[in-house]
């Protein structure tokens, strides 16, 4: 098969990360046969630094033009860094926003595993780690709250703000057929998760969510009300698989769920469209503390790569290769700084990319 991929190593950190996650994309493809084209764009503060602006019309063509873009962090330090002197529609984050609109990227996945060997780093009790877990939470990323009509005014002198919170069906729609697919590749579970007793939005949601489960037959769905899953979460995280929800609910959840695996440097994400199109990256940032030293954990981003070819290219075996072998390096005791306890083989950044590749 051949991918076109199209690469924005960012700032930071980034180009570090990236380097290792092409590296064991290059194994990949020698060992199943395939052949992988990289297209290198530039996004961010490093894009601010050549053309001014944080991403270029141009960039965004070659983007579209690409299946895929496999995405470093970008920005810099905010107090420090002269990309935030300047007004914020030109600071290096008003690009991650661009792309992310100019792709229609309206479904943000961010799967929140627990590995055996780190499960030490989990926050929750020892009984509760020891089930581990793994799942993906399923965010709507265009729409509701944070993109509803909104106001600031003054009635009868008193100050009064208003946010809304609007769904059509059609949004709903795309965002749970998305769900039950990656569903189909994993447990084959769906929790859809609302506040149906209160919100009409949420009625709505579930509503078109169980019309679009009647093409999933395989799939079991189940509902769940917003404050019982932030509970069932921290309880027992080991019963969801695919969570899905909308925009709002999602940010907050999914930051829960990054938080109980206790590892910053290990968590992927991926925004996709309507298409098999996706936007793969880290969920980490630029890490500008660490930048240069390489000495940045390369994990995140090299299973954001799996997910790539997992999500946009249906190639489930490369993307478990990738996984199965990350697993491996854990188990045999290898860890980047973040992850370093007494006892384990210290690595740095692109020994770690190394020993992934080796355990292809
Ligand atoms: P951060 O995630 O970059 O770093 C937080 C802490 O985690 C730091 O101590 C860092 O060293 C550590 N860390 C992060 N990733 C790591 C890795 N792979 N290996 C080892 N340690 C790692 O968050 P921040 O410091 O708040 O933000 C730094 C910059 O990144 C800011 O400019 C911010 O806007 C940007 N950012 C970008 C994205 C993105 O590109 N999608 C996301 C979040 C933050």
């Amino acid at each position: 098969m051949k991918l076109n991929i199209a690469v924005i190593k960012g700032d930071g950190i980034g180009p570090e990360i990236v380097t290792e996650a092409m590296k064991v994309l290059d194994g990949v493809a020698e060992k199943f046969g395939h052949e992988i084209e990289y297209t290198q764009l530039l996004m961010g503060g490093a894009s601010i630094d050549v053309h001014g602006v944080p991403l270029t019309d141009e960039t965004i063509e070659k983007a579209k033009a690409a299946d895929a873009v496999l995405m470093g962090s970008i920005g810099g330090d905010t107090n420090t860094s002269p990309w935030y002197k300047l007004e914020p529609s030109l600071r290096p984050e008003a690009g991650l926003l661009k792309i992310r609109k100019a792709l229609n990227l309206f479904a943000n996945v961010r799967p929140a595993l627990l590995y055996e060997d780190l499960a030490d780093a989990c926050p929750l009790k020892k009984e509760v780690a020891e089930q581990g877990f793994d799942m993906v939470i399923m965010r709507e990323l265009t729409g509701g709250l944070y993109f509803g009509k909104r106001n600031t005014t003054v009635i009868d002198g008193v100050k009064t703000a208003v946010d809304t919170l609007e769904y059509n069906e059609n949004e709903i729609r795309r965002i749970a057929i998305k769900a039950f697919d990656i569903a189909m590749k994993r447990r084959k579970s769906v929790i859809s998760v609302d506040k149906a007793n209160v919100l009409d939005s949420s009625r709505l949601w579930r509503e078109v969510v169980n019309e679009v489960a009647k093409d999933y037959p395989e799939v079991k769905l189940s509902h769940m009300l917003v404050d019982n899953c932030a509970m069932q979460l921290v309880k027992d995280p080991s019963q969801f698989d695919v969570v899905l929800t909308e925009n709002m609910f999602g940010d907050i959840l999914s930051d829960e769920a990054s938080m109980i695996t206790g590892s910053i440097g290990m968590l992927s994400s991926a925004s996709l469209n309507e298409t098999k199109f996706g936007l793969y990256e880290p969920s980490h940032g630029s890490a500008p503390d660490i930048a240069g030293l390489g000495i940045a954990n390369p994990i995140a981003t090299i299973l954001s790569a799996a997910m790539m070819l997992r999500f946009t290219f249906d190639l489930d075996e490369e993307a478990d290769a990738i996984e199965n072998s990350i697993k491996k390096v854990l188990k045999d005791g290898y860890r980047t700084g973040d992850l370093y306890s007494e006892g384990m083989k210290k690595v740095n950044c692109s020994e770690m990319g190394d020993l992934i590749l080796a355990n292809i």
